[in-house]
């Protein structure tokens, strides 16, 4: 059993800290944010995350997890800190490491016994170098006896319990191979395969590989446009790709494109660091170019379709960046909202878990509490996040309610045929139906 320090306690540090007390460890999260502290403290969740609240319970009831706003009490007698904390895009598209820079200089004033910092946050090559310089620096020649390992996080928001629990894999990057193995340990319950490389190249595995899956998707995006054209199908066509055990089938579904907290600032932050060094990302500007155009493409076939959106109303299903979280940071609804704004459309929207997020920060928009007042009056219906609650609506009463029975199905989620015979004008993406 090892003392785990957590800092950092947003999607990724409430999970992995909650996680590792599970697996029998004492591990104390800590945030600068005393809110969401305050509420963890009463047991409310700060996320939604499905399964988390649990296994929060579970554990703080075993003792095993404590959440603190005190650094001292967090990180004074860890023997390994971890660094989750948000890196978000700063200027030119490059990742800001304000936030890191500040634990790695707390970790530095508080701690004097040997730790072992793990960077968790997804941060540009090279960062774990210089957490030990920030560190060692601000030390002023007080001896630390320090090691930095890099543990790239790979967990998807919506299923972040499981994705801990049954990872695919465990990625340590350090250039001390003992620091590597003392937090492989704390993996090895999961029985699951441990790669450890040095810290730079562990640092690009997480990088190279959300710009891989953004790449899978803004490619079957710009498959979906040529099928749109063509009268293919491209969810056959990706049924059909992804068959092939060299292809597969995840990530490969067209739509609005990939949005949220991680792609969006970490392909722009892999191009940055391209350029920064010399070389000319020219994949990853096509694959971010390919993901703006899924949504003005989108409004595009909306404004056909009505002769124009100025005026007209507008509702929208789905709100967070993919099912199964309120996370809205970069999300697809985001970008078709603001774009329908522009053009003078009035904008109804639901979300199952969002709305509280979503209010925030769409001042305009008239939030409604279901899907069923979203679509009275409305003009049109565009679903941009395939929440399960929106398989299965009634569409007989969607119809009633509506201005004008238009569907633009941002995800491919309902049956074009059964909403056709129903008198829908209905739109796909990649489906061959123009408007
Ligand atoms: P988040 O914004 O949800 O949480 C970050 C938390 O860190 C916030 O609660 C904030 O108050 C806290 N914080 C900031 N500065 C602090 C400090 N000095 N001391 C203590 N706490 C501090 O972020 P997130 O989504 O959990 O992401 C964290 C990192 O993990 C990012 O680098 C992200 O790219 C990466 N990541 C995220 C995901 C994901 O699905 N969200 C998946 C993989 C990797």
């Amino acid at each position: 059993m090892s003392k785990i320090c957590v800092i950092g306690t947003g999607y990724v540090g409430l999970v992995t800290g909650t996680c590792f007390a599970d697996l029998g460890n004492s591990v104390t999260c800590l945030d600068v944010d005393e809110t969401r502290i305050s509420k963890l403290l009463k047991g409310i969740m700060p996320i939604y995350e499905p399964g988390l609240q649990e296994i929060v319970e579970r554990n703080v009831k075993a003792g095993r997890l404590i959440f603190t706003t005190d650094y001292v009490k967090a990180v004074k007698d860890a023997e390994i800190a971890f660094i989750a904390v948000g890196t978000p895009s700063g200027v030119d598209g490059e990742a800001d490491l304000q936030y890191v820079r500040q634990a790695a200089e707390s970790i530095a004033d508080l701690v004097d016994s040997k730790i072992i910092v793990v960077n968790k946050s997804t941060v540009p090559v090279g960062t774990g170098d210089w957490v030990a310089e920030v560190i060692q620096k601000r030390r002023n020649g007080r001896p630390l006896d320090l090691n930095v390992v890099s543990n790239p996080e790979f967990l998807r928001e919506g299923s972040a319990i499981n994705d801990f629990m049954q990872s695919d894999r465990v990625v340590l990057g350090s250039e001390n191979r003992t620091a590597a193995e003392k937090v492989a340990e704390l993996y090895a319950p999961l029985r699951c395969p441990v790669l450890i490389t040095d810290l730079r190249t562990a640092e690009m595995i997480k990088y190279a590989s959300n710009a891989f899956l953004a790449t899978r998707i803004s490619f079957i995006n710009e498959i979906a446009n040529v099928c749109e054209e063509l009268g293919a199908d491209v969810k056959v066509v990706a049924q059909g790709m992804g068959l092939d055990k060299r292809i597969g089938s995840a990530f490969l579904d067209a739509g609005l494109g990939w949005g949220g907290s991680c792609f969006p600032k970490d392909v722009k932050a892999l191009a940055h660091m391209a350029v920064l060094h010399g070389t000319h990302p020219q994949l990853l500007q096509a694959v971010m170019e390919i993901n703006r155009n899924q949504r003005r493409r989108l409004v595009y076939k909306l404004r056909k379709a009505l002769g124009g959106l100025n005026d007209r109303t507008i509702g929208v299903l789905g709100i967070s960046f993919k099912p199964n979280t309120d996370d809205i940071r970069e999300a697809p609804a985001l970008e078709v909202i603001h774009l329908l704004e522009n053009e003078g459309a009035k904008i109804k929207a639901y979300d199952p878990q969002a709305m509280e997020n979503a209010a925030q920060i769409l001042q305009k928009v008239k939030l409604c509490d279901n899907p069923y007042q979203v679509a009275e009056g409305s003009d049109a219906l565009i679903l941009i996040t395939e929440w399960n609650e929106f398989k299965q609506i009634d569409f007989n009463k969607i119809k009633e309610l509506m201005n004008q029975p238009v569907i633009m199905d941002g995800r491919n989620l309902w049956d074009e045929k059964t909403l056709k015979n129903m008198g829908f004008q209905y739109f796909g993406v990649g489906r061959a139906t123009k408007p």
